[in-house]
């Protein structure tokens, strides 16, 4: 058991980055409206993540960190899959890696518990104080791992990789606070805000407003929003491109593909284009979770996709250009 746990978190965690994503999506599945992220030595040391969502019953911790023990599957319909996470394996590949503590309340419960694993032994439930929500608590990431360990980065590369991830999880979720610091330092801090081109130029930068184009588009079953910039906004990576399917970041390369192929004419080679593109599509034609932690997706329409894509930015461009 450990060793098959050990096996599936190299999946599903693969340096510090991918463990804060799988925590902020379960406090975001947890209906949580304001989420605190605190890491130290760019997660390696420390990874906490603080909710205010509904929070997990003393009875069901143990539960939380076994394998494929998920609370969130819907029915036996493995594709409709309406929050993040479905797998019921993140806490437990991160017990298999690490130090974990989970600290909840449940609502409405009258007192909190809290549960430990050390490298996948854990231990027994223990009453704890906390006032509601979730804090879970992931110290020494990959120490029961050390062949791991030397695949990740330095601290700064890894701290940037966190930040990423949470600026694209707040991008995704604008109507929850979110807060990201180091120690004493804080690295990114979203307040609520409800308005999605608010939080985009939060990230993005504030001029992003002025120079975006919102995008409105539907076609056979897929309908796409979000905003582009202009092509004077473009930069010299793709750092700024930001994609969204059912709310959820992805990386694709079908989807980069498409939104490469939308500014074809208007930009020049070696300029890439700033956007954020949101795609919203029944669950059931498209598979996000085809790599736990990739962030890839698989259409079952990709031409109807890249189709839309590109016709709505071309579309959107011609109109702003003038
Ligand atoms: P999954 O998210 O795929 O269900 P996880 O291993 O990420 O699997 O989490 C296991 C379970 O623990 C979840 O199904 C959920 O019931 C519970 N859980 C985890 N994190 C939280 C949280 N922050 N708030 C409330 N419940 C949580
Ligand atoms: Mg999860």
């Amino acid at each position: 058991e450990g060793a098959i746990n050990r096996i599936a978190a190299g999946e599903v965690v693969e340096r510090p980055a991918s463990a804060v994503k799988e925590l902020v999506e379960n406090a975001l599945d947890a209906g949580a409206s304001r989420i605190a992220v605190e890491i130290a030595e760019g997660g390696r040391a420390l990874i906490r993540v603080t909710d205010d969502g509904h929070g997990i019953a003393a009875a069901d911790l143990p539960l939380a960190l076994s394998r494929h023990a998920t609370s969130k599957l819907d029915g036996d319909d493995l594709l409709a899959i309406h929050s993040f996470g479905f797998r019921g394996e993140a806490l437990p590949s991160l017990a298999a890696v690490g130090r974990l503590k989970i600290t909840s309340r449940a609502a409405g419960s009258p007192e909190a518990a809290q549960i430990r694993a050390v490298a996948g032994r854990v231990e027994e439930v223990r009453p704890a104080a906390l006032t509601r929500g979730t804090v879970v608590e992931l110290r020494d990431l990959f120490f029961a791992t050390p062949a791991r360990l030397k695949f990740l980065k330095t601290e700064r590369a890894e701290t940037m990789a966190v930040t990423d991830t949470i600026r694209r999880l707040a991008m995704a979720a604008p109507e929850v606070a979110f807060t990201l610091s180091d120690g004493d330092r804080v690295l990114f801090r979203a307040d609520p805000h409800g308005d999605p081109l608010d939080r985009l130029a939060l990230v993005i930068g504030r001029d992003f407003r002025a120079d975006a184009l919102p995008l409105d588009a539907e076609r056979d079953g897929f309908r796409l929003g979000g905003h582009a910039a202009l092509p004077t906004y473009s930069r010299g990576n793709a750092a700024h491109q930001y994609l969204f399917v059912n709310g959820r970041p992805v990386r694709d390369r079908m989807l980069q593909g498409a939104l490469r192929a939308g500014y074809a004419d208007v930009l020049a080679g070696g300029r890439h284009p700033v956007a954020a593109l949101f795609l919203r599509c029944d669950v059931r034609l498209v598979d996000v979770n085809v790599h736990p932690a990739k962030t890839e997706v698989r259409f079952r329409e990709a031409g109807v996709v890249r189709g839309l894509i590109v016709s709505a930015l071309r579309h959107a461009l011609a109109q702003g250009g003038h």
